[in-house]
């Protein structure tokens, strides 16, 4: 029997068989368009041979392009349990590479079911994909790249710049552990049903070590404190971390009058070591 998926019915007639009617409170929207689910399952490179995990396969049509792309190994993680028969003919017609978990992606421990470090390829449920991501930075050691695809709001969060609106704690944690890089935006009209709005793909390949040094937790609530309050000058909006802030921005060569926005990644650090030092 072949195994390259030739044999599986068009996606629509599997969500029509199947009875898959997206429920909202899984962030199900569908995509079904082959061009697209292609084009992202190229995001992270050549898969030959590799491990991917996948988040919400839902009827299998990113599943589908990730398996042509000739990987050896796809684990998906699903949540809702109408979407297993379809995925077991997927399993079944792609030779056994696709291994379907029914669970909960925020709760499982993927490093265990991988075994090796892996990419990842998801069309994520939007309700949890910040935490998912948050999830993923902390034990990014395990993989290889993440193409990711959010509500373009928050893809713009993670890949913005210093002085733009969509710059803030996302993007520093996102840019100091990863590159990362935008690959392109996906319409509402190309899902079934339709999202209210854009969605964007981004891909975030983790550092062997930080762009700078920082300890996380005291970089994460530096970070935190700033923007909280954006609008005012750091000297101001740090104040609840306690101590002398304008000392502090000083010996970390940043103007106390500065807004949070201004900062690199890089003086965010060295602004955050400054408060490891005086804890
Ligand atoms: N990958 C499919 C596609 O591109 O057409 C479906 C993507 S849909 C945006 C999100 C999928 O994630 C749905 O299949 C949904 O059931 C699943 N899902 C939602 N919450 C989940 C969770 N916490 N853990 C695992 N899967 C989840």
């Amino acid at each position: 029997m072949m195994d390259d998926g030739a044999s599986l019915p068009p996606l629509r007639d599997v969500i029509n068989q199947y009875g898959l009617r997206a429920e909202k409170s899984l962030g199900q929207n569908f995509l079904l368009d082959l061009n697209l689910t292609g084009r992202i399952a190229r995001c992270p490179g050549s898969l030959e041979g590799e491990t991917v995990l996948e988040i919400g396969p839902g009827p299998g049509g990113l599943t589908r392009a990730i398996l042509s792309a000739g990987v050896e190994k796809l684990i998906a993680i699903e949540k809702d349990t109408r979407c297993l028969a379809p995925l077991q003919d997927v399993t079944d017609a792609f030779g056994g590479r696709l291994t379907v978990i029914n669970g909960d992606a925020l709760k499982i421990d993927e490093t265990e079911l991988l075994g090796t470090k892996a990419h990842i390829i998801a069309n994520l449920p939007y309700n949890v994909a910040t935490p998912l991501l948050i999830k993923w930075l902390k034990k990014r050691e395990h993989f290889k790249s993440m193409t990711l695809m959010f509500q373009k709001e928050v893809g713009d969060r993670i890949t913005a710049v210093p002085r733009t609106k969509s710059y803030g704690r996302l993007s520093i944690i996102c840019q100091w552990l990863c590159e990362v890089s935008p690959q392109f935006d996906i319409s509402p009209r190309a899902f079934t049903p339709p999202p209210k709005v854009t969605s964007t793909v981004v891909k975030l390949v983790p550092r062997e070590t930080p762009i700078y040094p920082a300890d996380l937790k005291i970089l994460e609530k530096t970070v935190a404190a700033a923007f909280g309050q954006r609008r005012k000058m750091l000297r101001a909006s740090l104040k609840p971390l306690g101590g002398p802030a304008e000392e502090y921005l000083l010996a970390a060569g940043i103007k106390p009058t500065q807004r949070a926005e201004e900062l690199s990644v890089e003086e965010f650090c060295r602004l955050s070591e400054i408060y490891r030092q005086n804890q």
